[in-house]
């Protein structure tokens, strides 16, 4: 640390992102990218698109409201667009979030939430899941605070019905209660039909799973107007393009071309099926997972033991050194063969420790 860094930030421990390490080629299941590629009209666009990057890009992203506000059935004025769906949650910290008013998330969820609290300077509160790992709604019920859940739940998996985020929607009329769907594609219930019903709800998604576009960078928050003039407020105060060209390009064609996005939707939930039936088959607790990964454990291996012995075998997975966790692995889904070299390195493994 330099002598000029403020004191503000003394405390402050930044959020630690899945490891890219560059010593040798891995099957990759720690970070939760998609392992199909960008949708092919999605990659010509943002190409042709490149051409013009001399100018700078559109800060209201014109086209792209324009499509996804059609797709999502939801109008212009209700949809914003950032750089990855953790800016959209970094302003909403900003905006909707101080010492009046602080954040509200489960112990257990993305380990970003704490790290853009305490970035922002504000006070959170956490709230610990059921031994289960399911979200007890009634801790959320009229809470008074800025809650922050992530449905389904990272890194569990685990969904909540719609009639239950609308509960705590409903019982918070004076708060803002943003529902993180990075994962909804995969199997849970979006929160965006409740947007013309409830003012104060956000509901904010990503490009960088259901739709491969990880390395692009591009999320979205939806939301009554005036919410969504809040967070614009924000972004003009901090980084007005911060959706560049060829990744607006990209979020075109990736929406043009549903049927690619729903293909791969479909193959992931399979192949999380079918690796969740082979890992329980292998003596593994699986939770119920509705995300393009798998939280599992199993009696017969410590959580950092196997992660290290799949790491040694070219395969990455994501353990979190957590206490109430430490026993399980987050697993992304791959391709179905890259699935399949991950069944048989476990296989392996559990007979090695035998
Ligand atoms: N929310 C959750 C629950 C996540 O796991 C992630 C991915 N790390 C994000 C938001 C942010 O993803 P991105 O910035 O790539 O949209």
């Amino acid at each position: 640390m330099s002598k000029f860094f403020s004191p503000k930030y003394d405390s402050l421990v930044p959020y630690t992102p899945g490891e890219q390490p560059q010593d040798r080629k891995y099957i990759k299941l720690n970070t939760n990218e998609s392992p199909f590629p960008p949708s092919p009209v999605a990659q010509r666009l943002s190409r042709q698109a490149a051409g013009d990057n001399n100018l700078y890009s559109d800060p209201e992203c014109h086209e792209l409201v324009s499509v996804a506000a059609a797709k999502l059935g939801v109008a212009q004025d209700q949809i914003l667009f950032t750089n990855g769906s953790d800016e959209i949650l970094n302003f909403a910290f900003m905006a909707f979030c101080d010492s009046q008013t602080p954040a509200v998330f489960p112990d257990i969820t993305y380990g970003f939430y704490k790290v853009f609290a305490d970035v922002c300077g504000v006070p959170y509160q956490t709230i610990p899941l059921n031994s289960d790992f399911t979200v007890n709604i009634n801790d959320y019920i009229g809470i008074n605070k800025t809650v922050f859940i992530a449905n389904p739940n990272a890194p569990t998996g685990i969904a909540l019905p719609l009639e239950d985020i609308e509960k705590i929607v409903a019982s918070n009329k004076n708060n803002v209660v943003v529902i993180d769907e990075a994962y909804v594609d995969f199997g849970a219930q979006s929160a965006i039909p409740l947007i013309d019903k409830y003012d104060n709800l956000l509901v904010t998604q990503t490009f960088s799973k259901s739709r491969s576009l990880a390395g692009a960078r591009l999320g979205f928050g939806v939301g009554n107007k005036n919410l969504i003039n809040d967070l614009k407020t924000v972004k003009y105060s901090t980084n007005p393009y911060n959706v560049n060209r060829c990744t607006m390009y990209a979020g075109m064609g990736a929406l043009y071309d549903n049927d690619y996005f729903k293909e791969n939707c479909n193959k992931i939930i399979q192949t999380r099926e079918l690796t969740a039936k082979k890992l329980k088959e292998l003596g593994f607790y699986v939770t119920n997972s509705k995300a393009n990964f798998l939280f599992a454990k199993s009696d017969k291996i410590g959580g950092k033991e196997l992660y290290l012995a799949l790491k040694e075998k070219g395969i990455l997975v994501r353990h979190f050194d957590t206490q109430k966790i430490s026993d399980y692995n987050r697993i992304t889904v791959g391709s179905a063969d890259e699935m399949q070299v991950f069944i048989n390195a476990v296989t392996k493994i559990l007979e090695e420790v035998k």
